[in-house]
């Protein structure tokens, strides 16, 4: 059988760090153990276009591997053309550069290591939240130029106590987010979701939902979105939306890019009304050179908290999810059952609620 799996090339670092997993140098560790078993293993970064290896390939594989870091976007074309392929592996957790709707209709089942970097994520938006509530980046920046004009940096930063923080999504990442929030004394935690929280959960963290979107906004001064791509969350946090956000907020998005509007966050961090923006994730990856969210500030010259997409490829991260796939793939070539939590589309269709309400 043939297996596809798209990853980053890792290049020199992966070469001295055999614990980056998830490149094509190091293959998730899978290589020896496929191969072994007398099936084709074929690895690439080459995911764009006709000719690219990927589009090549997924004619004929029946396992493919892709990652969000690097994502191989499988289209409802593209499904189209794959005629043999059964099983779509996500090696971490967001299956959105699938068509997961093409999937279905396939019998295509798409499976995640589902928990496998969500510690590494909501870590990641902790330290977010403060960067931008403190006014970090700018502050480093002067270090590093040779300045030292204290009240510069000073009088955009502020303490996260007393502050209102609040998650759009409150599955695995969004609760540890507030989850790791409580010792900072914050005004109040909230969270938007379609699906409540189970009221053990709900109460040790001291979280109050909010059901309607705008209200929910309107009452933060951190936003961060955790939730998954969808039809239901493309272009979310839009030029609407942002209007009746608390002015001079902080939003952290390392959900995906295309949840929040590109144009939409830089025209309203340069006005102000966004104090900040952060995260990992473009609406295309990798981001264009020239993508605004490089170097788009607000209007004291910072705000912007933007770094590639890492926050949930720890090498910590990348033990569990290289781990997680080779046992999906173990239960795959066996037939045996999978885990029920990483099954987003199973042959019936969708096994979860959490990519949008059915
Ligand atoms: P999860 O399935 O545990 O939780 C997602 C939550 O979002 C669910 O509670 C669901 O009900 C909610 N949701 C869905 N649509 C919503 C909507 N329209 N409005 C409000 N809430 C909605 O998933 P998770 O493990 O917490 O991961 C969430 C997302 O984070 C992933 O889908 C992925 O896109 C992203 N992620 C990013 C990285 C990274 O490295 N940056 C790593 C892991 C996950």
């Amino acid at each position: 059988m043939k297996i596809l799996a798209i990853l980053y090339s890792g290049g020199e670092a992966a070469r001295q760090e055999p614990r980056l997993l998830g490149t094509t140098e190091n293959q998730l560790g899978i290589r020896e153990w496929i191969e072994k078993q007398g099936h084709e293993f074929i690895v690439s970064e080459d995911k764009e276009g006709p000719d690219s290896v990927f589009q090549k390939h997924i004619v004929d594989a029946e396992v493919l591997i892709t990652t969000p870091f690097h994502p191989g976007y499988l289209t409802a074309d593209l499904i189209s053309k794959a005629k043999n392929l059964k099983i779509c592996i996500t090696a971490g957790v967001g299956s959105d550069h699938i068509d997961l709707n093409a999937a279905v209709e396939r019998g295509i089942e798409v499976l995640e290591v589902s928990g496998s970097n969500v510690v590494s994520v909501a870590e990641h938006v902790v330290m977010s939240i403060l960067l931008l509530v403190r006014n970090f980046v700018p502050a480093h920046e002067m270090i590093e130029r040779g300045d030292w004009q204290v009240s510069e940096v000073a009088r955009n930063a502020y303490d996260l106590e007393g502050k209102v923080v609040g998650t759009i999504g409150a599955g695995r990442i969004g609760f540890r987010v507030l989850q790791r929030l409580r010792p900072f004394d914050c005004k109040e935690l909230l969270y938007y979701d379609y699906a409540p929280l189970p009221e053990h959960a709900a109460k040790e963290i001291n979280a109050r939902r909010v059901e309607d979107l705008k209200e929910f906004v309107s009452q933060c001064d951190v936003v961060t979105v955790n939730c998954p791509l969808h039809e239901g969350t493309r272009g979310l946090v839009n030029a609407e939306l942002l209007s009746h956000f608390k002015k001079g907020a902080w939003l952290v998005n390392t959900a995906r890019g295309a949840i929040c509007d590109r144009d939409a966050v830089a025209a309203a961090l340069k006005s102000g009304q966004l104090s900040g923006y952060s995260g990992d994730v473009w609406n295309v990856q990798p981001a264009p050179k020239d993508h605004i969210w490089r170097t788009m500030k607000n209007p004291l010259g910072g705000g912007n908290g933007m770094v590639p997409h890492y926050s949930g490829t720890t090498l910590d991260a990348q033990a569990r999810y290289a781990a997680g796939t080779k046992s999906i793939l173990e239960n795959y070539l066996a037939n045996s059952p999978q885990e029920p939590q990483n099954v987003i589309v199973g042959r019936k269709g969708y096994e979860t609620k959490a990519y949008g309400q059915r």
